[in-house]
């Protein structure tokens, strides 16, 4: 079998037409060039489509071979084996088992990879980006969905110095400022990776019980004690750079950032930590858990609409529809309240 062929020395741009065979284990080149070289020193480059494929000479000269086919038999005849990764791209089988793999890898990666990665990340950034972030985001809230308060300062005085008062649970006491706000958004609270707990007018107006508001104010300093909304941020985050890797959009990270910032939903694990941090903070103050349970009961029982406590119908604004914004955050559900009720 003879293959025809261009040959360059690898040091110029030379080209030199030649003929390839095969005998004994032996490759020869006759024509421009006459040489001889046994075939199992020579390097023949991956299976690709339509390209030229390069057999290349220990001292870095090459041959480039044209006619795929006739190439192919030569190789098959001359037993070449391609590397494991050229036969697996050529068999669909393979290829489709390595996409299944992969699918798995990335899901599971999802679930069990991304939330511990998250957490490790949250936890080595310097404190500075988590003020930098949350003011930045406190700026964007206060431009387009919230005003200045309209509660009494000797109101808003007192539940912060309630707040204060109260002893931490024995795990550590993160930073934290406590901000009223009037909202587009009714009764709400959140927690910014900056340490300020913003509640809004309604919320407080809402609840009436400030043991209950205490609940609220201890929550949310749980989601600040185990970094949640940071944790959240890096993993939307971490999946729009993979998106990025994947498919080489941009745009899937730029357009998930507000997305992030305003659907501040968290996990269940995340609410249950948060439950959590807010029911050792009462049982270390001597509190009646059923005051953080109202929070839930009666924020859901507002959602499916009804009475107000004071006997008025919920209204729009600051009632039913309200509700749906900290519930959407803060599914109440009847297991929910059982556990912050029965959590020993
Ligand atoms: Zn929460």
């Amino acid at each position: 079998m003879t293959i025809p062929a261009f040959y360059f020395d690898g040091k110029t741009s030379r080209k030199y037409a030649v003929f390839l065979t095969v005998e004994d284990d032996t490759a020869y080149l006759t024509g421009d060039i006459d040489r001889q070289c046994p075939i199992g020193q020579l390097r023949v480059s991956e299976r690709l489509n339509r390209a030229a494929r390069k057999v290349t000479f220990p001292d870095g000269a090459y041959l480039e071979v044209q006619d795929n086919p006739a190439f192919n038999d030569l190789l098959a005849a001359t037993r070449h084996r391609d590397s494991l990764v050229v036969r697996i791209q050529q068999n669909w089988r393979a290829t489709l088992a390595a996409l299944a793999a992969l699918v798995a890898v990335v899901v599971l990666g999802y679930i069990y990879l991304l939330p511990a990665a998250a957490n490790l990340i949250a936890k080595s950034l310097p404190v500075a980006v988590d003020r930098q972030i949350g003011q930045g985001t406190l700026e964007f809230l206060d431009r387009h969905m919230l005003a200045p308060t309209k509660l009494p300062a000797a109101r808003r005085e007192a539940l912060i110095r309630r707040f204060r008062a109260l002893t931490s649970p024995p795990e550590q006491w993160p930073q934290y400022q406590i901000l009223f706000r009037h909202s587009k958004i009714g009764p709400n609270a959140f927690a910014l990776p900056s340490g300020d707990i913003v509640l809004t007018d309604e919320i407080v107006l809402l609840l009436q019980d400030d043991d209950a508001i205490m609940g609220v104010l201890a929550h949310e300093l749980g989601h600040l004690h185990e970094r949640h909304l940071m944790r959240r941020l890096i993993q939307s985050s971490a999946i729009g750079a993979a998106a990025t890797v994947l498919f080489g959009d941009v745009s899937a990270v730029i357009a998930n950032i507000p997305t992030v910032l305003l659907d501040m939903k968290y996990s269940r694990d995340a609410e249950r930590e948060a439950d959590d941090y807010a029911i050792a903070m009462f049982k270390a103050n001597g509190m009646s858990r059923a005051a953080l349970a109202s929070v839930f009961e009666k924020l859901g029982g507002h959602e499916s609409g009804g009475k107000r406590e004071d006997g008025k119908e919920t209204d729009k604004a600051g009632g039913a529809a309200g509700m749906a914004a900290y519930l959407s955050s803060h599914p109440s559900s009847a297991e929910r309240v059982q556990r912050i009720l029965q959590a020993p």
